[in-house]
């Protein structure tokens, strides 16, 4: 018989969802998602896992590993720099040049050589294949300079670099392939993407159905792809395929359409510059070569793996847009005037520009430590999903609530930033994962170890005790369940006694200092919650989707709150701390749910008036659009 592994294991999950009364079919879906994290788990030694996450460890272990939630100050200089030096200018030049994009408006072939000879699209490959072998933490600021001169430019290289065949084959490659197929990606002759989502599977990754079957020395891929980022004839992607009903990744060359390949076209507001297209596959041949072969897992675990870097830049890319919204507010806010003032006098309007810097810092702070995790060599799954989701929902609030409503009218004018761009504003709160869904995936992720290690057993002696649900009020199930019993009772009752973490940030800034301390006595409070919400819902608790939302929010919040607070503190900038200690406020008042008091609008004026007079961290050089709808001044 063959032997029975810890991932081929019905997991737990799995069970559990059966028990809960899911069907069998949506049971096992689950259970194989869980299963692929657990592959994904495997590959990373234990200190990486996501239970030895920073995120994990301050929620589980009572101390939060303090040390782990600032980053290490970036070394001075790297051999990369010069590349990311030559790459800006020429984004910079054919910018200012009206030459980034072909006739159709997307970037040109032109752009994409002089970028390739700059070095651009080898950023995160070795240099023993040509690239430049950024470590992430210099590649994502990077990407957020590259972000504030065209943030599509940034978000191509994004997709190639992290979604695309390059992180897959850098991570999951055998020597061979790597040697075979990097050196081209790294010299921009293939632009690369990643096919995963189908017309029937987006969210579901389960309901996958492209199909690979060995044919020889190739394999044959049948079925259709749906809204492949960089996709046309000519580029190299990592096509998510099943072979023997397993998902798998094959790097594919897309060749001319022919029979067996085509494209599909649609109109997609979104990524306007890029090419977007479905694919459509009819016994389309790849050689077998191309298969890649992870130590463990299956092309999920491949899928997963990119999704992570693909996450830190979209939040990185957020902060580049953020950005360009404050350069272009700020000559505007100056220049419209309403009852005979300026508009940037207005306690309103100081609001939105204080709220922004908040959310850029916020956004900077998220991706310079989950950068510094993942090449410390964190899985970084949960860093990585709230650098997505806060980055995704920050652009979001920014496009809208601050950037669309202090322009008025003139938003909606063709040739307006937010008017011309608000689908890739918008976008990213889609793409590489919904938030919403991704906030479940943390709350499932954060509370997996301690389901497993105290209700699991609950739950297992349940099923052989044949009994559907637990009473704790009545006494028969309790002395049937003692002893699993006794383990949680054990634990609650460590937590209960658990002293107050007080650490201390030497030297921080006071009001920053508050918020560390605040966000510390949460990490302690949330176990609590968590933990209660399993006990209370049980084997219902999949179908609480709504509360393990708020659940995973709150967590989210108080982890924002200590990332930006103690990246403040390293910048050692008046103006970073104020906006940092803002958005510390805000998530403060989410969390207490407490009203606004009058020192908040205070702060946040203060705030206001420092950009307002002296500028903002990193906006020299962005150059703001042409005003548009100009009058003369009475
Ligand atoms: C501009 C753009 C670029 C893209 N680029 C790529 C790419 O390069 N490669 C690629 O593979 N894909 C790409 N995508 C696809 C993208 O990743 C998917 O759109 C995304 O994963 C969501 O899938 P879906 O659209 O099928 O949503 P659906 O599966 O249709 O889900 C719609 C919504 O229903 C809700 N929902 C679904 N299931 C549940 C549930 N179980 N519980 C509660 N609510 C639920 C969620 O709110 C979800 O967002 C791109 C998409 C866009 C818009």
């Amino acid at each position: 018989m063959k032997p029975t592994t810890e991932t081929d294991r019905e997991s737990f999950a799995e069970t559990a969802l059966r028990l809960g009364g899911k069907s069998e079919d949506e049971a096992k879906r689950l259970g194989a998602v869980d299963r692929a994290d657990e592959q994904v788990e495997a590959l990373f030694a234990a200190k990486y896992q996501t239970s030895s996450s920073p995120i994990h460890r301050a929620i589980w272990d009572g101390k939060a590993p303090l040390e782990l939630f600032a980053s290490a100050p970036l070394p001075a200089a790297a051999p990369c720099d010069a590349a990311m030096d030559r790459c800006l200018a020429v984004v910079r030049r054919r910018r200012r040049e009206g030459q980034l994009f072909d006739p159709h408006g997307k970037v040109s072939p032109e752009t994409i050589q002089e970028l390739a000879d700059a070095g651009y699209w080898g950023m995160l490959i070795d240099p023993r294949y040509g690239g430049q072998g950024a470590p992430f933490a210099r590649f994502a600021p990077f990407l957020t300079r590259m972000g504030t001169i065209d943030i599509t430019v940034a978000a191509m290289a994004s997709v190639h670099g992290c979604i695309g065949a390059v992180d897959p084959l850098r991570t999951f490659g055998s020597a061979e392939q790597k040697e075979r197929l990097l050196p081209d990606l790294a010299r921009g002759t293939r632009i690369s993407g990643f096919a995963l989502t189908e017309p029937a599977a987006g969210s579901d990754l389960t309901a996958l159905r492209t199909t690979a079957i060995a044919q020889g020395d190739d394999l044959e891929i049948t079925g259709e792809k749906l809204f492949i980022t960089n996709a046309i004839p000519g580029r190299r992607i990592g096509l998510v395929v099943l072979l023997e009903g397993k998902p798998a990744v094959v790097i594919a060359d897309l060749p001319e359409e022919n029979e067996q390949f085509q494209i599909v076209r649609y109109g997609l507001h979104a990524l306007r510059h890029l090419h977007n297209n479905g694919l459509r596959f009819n016994r389309f041949r790849v050689p077998r070569a191309n298969l890649l072969k992870p130590k463990s897992g299956d092309g999920l675990t491949i899928a997963y793996h990119g999704l992570n870097l693909g996450r830190l830049s979209l939040c990185a890319s957020a902060s580049a847009s953020m950005r360009v919204f404050l350069a272009n507010l700020l000559p505007w806010t100056s220049f419209r005037k309403t009852y005979g003032q300026p508009i940037k006098v207005r306690e309103l309007v100081k609001r939105r520009l204080a709220r922004l810097a908040a959310l850029i810092v916020g956004a900077d702070a998220l991706v310079a430590w989950g950068s510094w995790l993942i090449d410390q060599g964190y899985r970084g799954e949960l860093e990585c999903i709230i650098a997505k989701i806060f980055g995704s929902e920050a652009q979001k609030e920014a496009a809208i609530e601050l950037f669309m409503k202090t322009h008025g009218g003139r938003s909606f004018l063709a040739g307006h930033l937010f008017g011309d761009n608000v689908h890739e504003y918008l976008a990213p709160c889609i793409y590489e994962g919904e938030g919403e869904m991704l906030g479940m995936a943390f709350f499932k992720s954060l509370v997996k170890e301690h389901g497993r290690a105290f209700f699991e057993p609950i739950g297992k002696r349940l099923q052989a005790l044949q009994m559907k649900t637990f009473n704790p009020a009545n006494p028969l199930h309790l002395w049937k369940l003692r002893k699993e019993l006794g383990t949680y009772t054990r634990w609650s009752v460590g937590r209960m006694l658990l002293a107050r973490d007080r650490q201390e940030v030497p030297g921080m800034d006071r009001r920053l200092a508050d918020h560390v301390s605040f966000a510390l006595a949460m990490c302690q409070k949330h176990a609590e919650d968590l933990s209660r919400a399993m006990r209370k819902h049980q084997l219902k608790l999949a179908d609480r989707q709504c509360r393990i939302a708020e659940l995973s929010q709150r967590v989210q919040d108080t982890i924002v709150m200590l990332v930006t607070a103690q990246y403040a503190h390293q910048q050692k900038k008046e103006v970073v701390t104020a906006a940092a200690d803002i958005l510390c406020q805000d998530l403060r008042r989410n969390l207490t749910g407490q009203r606004t008091p009058d020192s908040y609008f205070r702060d946040i004026t203060a705030l206001a008036d420092m950009i307002l007079s002296s500028g903002f961290d990193d906006l020299a050089g962005i150059e703001a659009e042409e005003i548009l709808m100009q009058y003369e001044a009475k």
